[in-house]
């Protein structure tokens, strides 16, 4: 079976770039590895191998912060002007726009989620946050203020405050919504004057390597915007170790973040770490349980349960519990698993085999553990590195399945009697993205809202994201945050400037 037959109704721009060599992007030019080295990603839907990949090393590091600071410090990009750089991102987003079809497929290819997500997330989601950033280019603004200073009486002064551009941002981001996530890194970038150096994860570097195309065509200077692709431990620890990078902006896991602060921190480098969870999902004794139910099987269904906010841990009152689970796993079996090409499919493959395999494993630690399993556990007969949905019922709170993030359609099922014995064992764990709570009751959702430590709170809805929304978690969950303002001026650093007064009768 040859590519081309796999992927025949394919646009003509995704089916030109499988089974290729990927190059890195380096100040606007496209180049060969410096290691003439490439490793091979496949599709997850089926195994083929999708292309070749370029892997960068040190001295293709040096040479992108190396044109990402030149950019920052004395090029074109240094003398534009707010109105300029959001022209030139309400350009990259209409051909994002015009590209849609393409970059959506090629989303689907390497990492198998479901092209009708790609279309509207990953898609469509970059052109909106490209023109949401684009607006806060002109607007961002410092403030004036009378100055007290009680010690020196006699004499008057007035402050001011300025926000820079923070300088060249190392952006590392993963494999489960690859071109939302990079864009969601790039907008802030551009909006607020920095340069950047993307680092897609090892096997969904497609669209990120498109969208850098997109960024030439629209007329982004050369070096602003650089793609190296490699290997994390390699070309990313490179990145978070430059000294000629001031702000590392990381999505990822846990474990990734928090060796990346360690490094960060003592340089004295900033840095926004989004990380992983264990969202959970009360359903409160009140809730409607006609909405309930789908919001929960969805969010963590949703994207093969392979979302940082993924609803992993579903937290019912007794008094619904035996009709919650029930109507969840029902959901789950009837889910229809394929390929993320197939407009027909509501669950793809996970992002590859090993990842599936260690899922797997997760699974198989449950039940070792005395979990039920209520539906699922099984991969499919298929050399695509599909999973069942899968429930387990009967597991402690404090087990390691209902503690650490599996980052799969894996749903841990809990009972609960009393409002205040759930907020405790939502907050019952090392991660604080999201939780949602399903309910009717305000005082039930002012309670929740106000004790659950979580980044997100959702009140009967699961995961729904806006670029006006500040994104971050707490805990083990992340530090700092991502879109709306916050994310913008994270992007920035602040002076304060103080004036003497002399006015007429001095
Ligand atoms: P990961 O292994 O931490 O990798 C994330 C990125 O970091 C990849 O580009 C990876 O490169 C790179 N990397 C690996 N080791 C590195 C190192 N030592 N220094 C610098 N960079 C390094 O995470 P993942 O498995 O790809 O992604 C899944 C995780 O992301 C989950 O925990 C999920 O919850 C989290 N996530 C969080 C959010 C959020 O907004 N909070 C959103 C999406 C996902 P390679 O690909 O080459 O390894």
């Amino acid at each position: 079976m040859t590519l081309a037959n796999n992927y025949e109704h394919l646009s003509a721009g995704a089916k030109s770039r499988i089974g290729k060599r990927t190059q890195i992007f380096i100040n606007g030019e496209f180049r060969d590895p410096h290691s003439e080295k490439y490793f091979s990603i496949a599709d997850p839907s089926n195994g083929l191998e999708l292309g070749q990949i370029a892997q960068a090393d040190q001295f293709d590091v040096d040479l992108a912060v190396a044109a990402a600071r030149k950019a920052f410090e004395d090029s074109a990009w240094s003398r534009m002007r707010p109105y300029q750089r959001e022209a030139l991102m309400l350009r990259l987003a209409d051909l994002i726009a015009e590209n849609a079809q393409e970059l959506s497929e090629l989303e689907t290819l390497s990492s198998g989620r479901l092209i009708r997500n790609t279309r509207a997330f990953d898609a469509d989601l970059s052109v909106y946050t490209l023109r949401y950033m684009a607006g806060w280019s002109t607007k961002i603004s410092g403030k004036t203020l009378d100055l007290s200073v009680p010690y020196l009486p006699d004499q008057k002064f007035f402050g001011f405050t300025k926000r820079s551009p923070l300088g060249v941002v190392a952006a590392i981001t993963p494999w489960n919504v690859p071109l939302c996530q990079a864009v969601w890194k790039l907008a802030p970038v551009l909006a607020t004057g920095c340069t950047v150096v993307l680092k897609p994860a090892e096997q969904t570097p497609f669209t990120t390597l498109r969208l850098a195309e997109l960024c030439n065509e629209a007329g982004i200077p050369p070096g602003v915007v650089n793609v190296i692709t490699g290997l994390g431990h390699e070309v990313g620890a490179a990145l978070v170790e430059h000294p000629g990078v001031d702000k590392i902006s990381f999505t990822g896991s846990t474990e990734t973040g928090k060796r990346i602060a360690a490094i960060a921190a003592p340089l004295m480098k900033k840095y926004t770490l989004e990380l992983g969870g264990k969202s959970p999902v009360v359903i409160a004794e009140d809730a409607d349980l006609n909405i309930a139910i789908p919001g929960a099987a969805w969010a963590i269904f949703g994207n093969h349960g392979q979302n940082c906010c993924a609803g992993s841990r579903l937290y019912v009152h007794e008094r619904h519990y035996a009709e919650v689970t029930a109507g969840v796993a029902e959901i789950a079996r009837t889910i229809k698993i394929g390929p993320g090409l197939d407009l027909s499919s509501q669950m793809g493959p996970l992002v590859h085999h090993a990842h599936r395999d260690k899922v797997m494993s997760m699974i198989h630690q449950g039940l070792e553990s005395g979990a039920e399993l209520l539906c699922g556990g099984e991969t499919i007969n298929s050399p695509g590195a599909y999973i069942q949905p899968t429930i387990l019922t009967d597991l402690t709170n404090n087990s390691i399945t209902s503690q650490k993030e599996i980052f799969g359609p894996v749903l841990t099922a809990f009972s609960f009697k009393d409002d205040r014995e759930v907020i405790q064992r939502a907050n019952a764990t090392s991660f604080g993205l999201g939780a949602s709570i399903w309910t009717k009751n305000v005082d039930r959702i002012t309670s929740f809202f106000g004790g659950v430590k979580a980044g997100t709170i959702w009140i009967n809805n699961h995961n729904v994201l806006d670029l006006s929304l500040p994104f971050g978690g707490m805990k083990d969950s992340g530090a700092g945050h991502e879109l709306g303002e916050e994310g913008l001026l994270a992007h920035t650093s602040l002076k304060a400037g103080v004036m003497r007064v002399f006015d007429q009768a001095e």
